[in-house]
């Protein structure tokens, strides 16, 4: 049972009491006051629309899931117009959580087209492969003096080295 301890002047435990963002709470609750229930002394408010209902279980403990909860569970459609008319974006926890969601959501597809994009990049990098190698070789060839084994040795050597280069630059 809850037993009022009338409205004593209280430092409010929605520390944000005054604030934009908890605005729909104090269009939908009283105030907040002290109320023994079981034993204990809590700090609630009344849900102003079981109130004017006549509902004898109007009082909740006052915390901002707590009375959000209740809003979402007992008067969602009030809620939700009251956000329409008053500009507010809707608080109940279906709404923060689709919204998690969707940032969650927009996020992977970020971090997936990111990564799609870096792999476009990667495929363009032509990959090495031993006719390509053959085709270098095959150049060096025709462009050099074959006669000469020094230059031969010395024209291997450098396609080689470029055939690693190709390797080490599709790895990345
Ligand atoms: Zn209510």
């Amino acid at each position: 049972m809850l037993a009022d301890l009338g409205n004593i002047d209280l430092d409010d435990d929605i520390a944000d009491d005054r604030e934009e963002r908890t605005r729909d709470i104090r269009a939908h609750f009283s105030g907040l006051r002290h109320a023994m229930t079981m034993g204990t002394k809590r700090r609630v408010r009344d849900c102003n629309i079981c109130k004017q209902r006549g509902r004898t279980d109007a009082t909740l403990v006052s915390d901002v899931t707590t009375l959000r909860r209740h809003m979402e569970a007992k008067h969602k459609d009030v809620y939700l117009t009251w956000c329409r008319k008053n500009d507010f974006e809707s608080k109940l926890p279906r709404d923060v959580q689709r919204r998690k969601s969707a940032r969650a959501a927009a996020e992977a597809k970020l971090v997936q087209t990111s990564l799609d994009n870096h792999l476009a990049e990667k495929e363009r990098v032509v990959p090495y492969s031993h006719a390509a190698f053959k085709e270098a070789a095959m150049e060096w060839l025709l462009e050099t003096d074959q006669s000469d084994v020094g230059n031969w040795h010395w024209g291997l050597t450098l396609s080689i080295e470029s055939a690693a280069a190709f390797i080490s630059t599709a790895a990345l």
